[in-house]
């Protein structure tokens, strides 16, 4: 006799694969990209302009590594707008991988694993590096749900953080450390709603509040910057003059980390000041 699913939202199946139901005040949606909770409670969906598509391989024998181990991010023409990373690991190994954004992805048809197999064997830029390297595994791809649009991270019963809460920088790709920061501020609004047996979705709202007051500048920023990217001509104009000026050059490395450089970016003034200036 097959058993009959429970009438719950989340049905889910003990040691013995029976189904169980458990009863709590509060659930946390933290199952990544695919979250049930996000999808069930919060409502989000899949939308292809706040969404990017990953892949990852694994090499061996790459060359041409900087001796400090830094990461590499190219922003190779074929794979815009997105980019190709290359990250060493130990023992002379490397992550390599491309993200794309979904709807350039859908709307230009690419295949991004034979783009990126493209590239690695043809881009003058890169294809030197590989040609004595050597893919070990598959190559395995993901979806990175972008913070590119502010989403509901709260409601009756329930919390999201990481990428079940779509959280990732829509420029970098780093999704890791608004994971570990809504993770850590979810925990302290958990310990006061326990505290006070406030679990509905007016208290829990100051969770949602506090997270964006603090990163959406972050994020609207980096959604600004990914735009950027459409625009190759103006990229390549500001890429070759910081090739050329040490301190250029250096104000764009510290844009990833520092805000305050960052919002320079959309300022139609840092571009013209470039324009005048060799
Ligand atoms: C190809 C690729 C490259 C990336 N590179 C970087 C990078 O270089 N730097 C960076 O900062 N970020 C990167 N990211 C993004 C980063 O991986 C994520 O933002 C981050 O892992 C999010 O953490 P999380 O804990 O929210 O979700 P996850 O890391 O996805 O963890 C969710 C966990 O929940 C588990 N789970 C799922 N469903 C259930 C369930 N029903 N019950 C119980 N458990 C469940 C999953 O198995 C998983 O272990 C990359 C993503 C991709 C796809």
């Amino acid at each position: 006799m097959r058993e009959k699913k429970p009438d719950s939202l989340f049905p889910a199946k003990n040691n013995n694969s029976e189904f169980v139901i458990l009863n709590s005040k509060l659930i946390i949606g933290a199952e990544g990209d695919r979250s049930i909770v996000a999808k069930k409670l919060a409502g989000i969906k899949k939308e292809n302009d706040h969404y990017c598509a990953g892949i990852r391989a694994y090499y061996k024998g790459v060359e041409g590594m900087h001796s400090q181990n830094f990461i590499e991010l190219h922003f190779l023409e074929e794979l815009l707008p997105g980019y190709f990373w290359i990250f060493p690991l130990p023992n002379g190994e490397a992550n390599i991988g491309a993200g794309m954004l979904s709807s350039s992805v859908s709307s230009r048809k690419v295949n991004l694993k034979e783009d990126m197999l493209r590239a690695i064997a043809n881009n003058p830029n890169i294809k030197d590096r590989f040609k004595n390297a050597e893919l070990t595994g598959e190559i395995k791809g993901w979806g990175l749900p972008l913070g590119s649009k502010k989403r509901a991270l709260s409601g009756d019963g329930f919390l999201l953080v990481g990428d079940a809460g779509s959280l990732i920088d829509p420029f970098t790709g780093e999704g890791i450390g608004n994971a570990m920061y809504s993770g850590m501020m979810a925990a302290d609004h958990i310990k006061e709603a326990v505290e006070q047996n406030r679990f509905d979705a007016a208290f829990l709202k100051n969770y949602e509040e506090q997270f964006y007051t603090r990163q959406w500048d972050e994020l609207k920023l980096s959604h600004t910057m990914q735009k950027l990217c459409k625009y190759p001509w103006l990229f390549n104009f500001v890429v070759n003059k910081a090739h050329k000026n040490k301190a250029l050059r250096e104000t764009i490395s510290c844009m990833f980390e520092d805000l305050d450089l960052r919002a320079k970016l959309r300022n139609p003034l840092f571009y013209l000041r470039l324009l005048m200036n060799d």
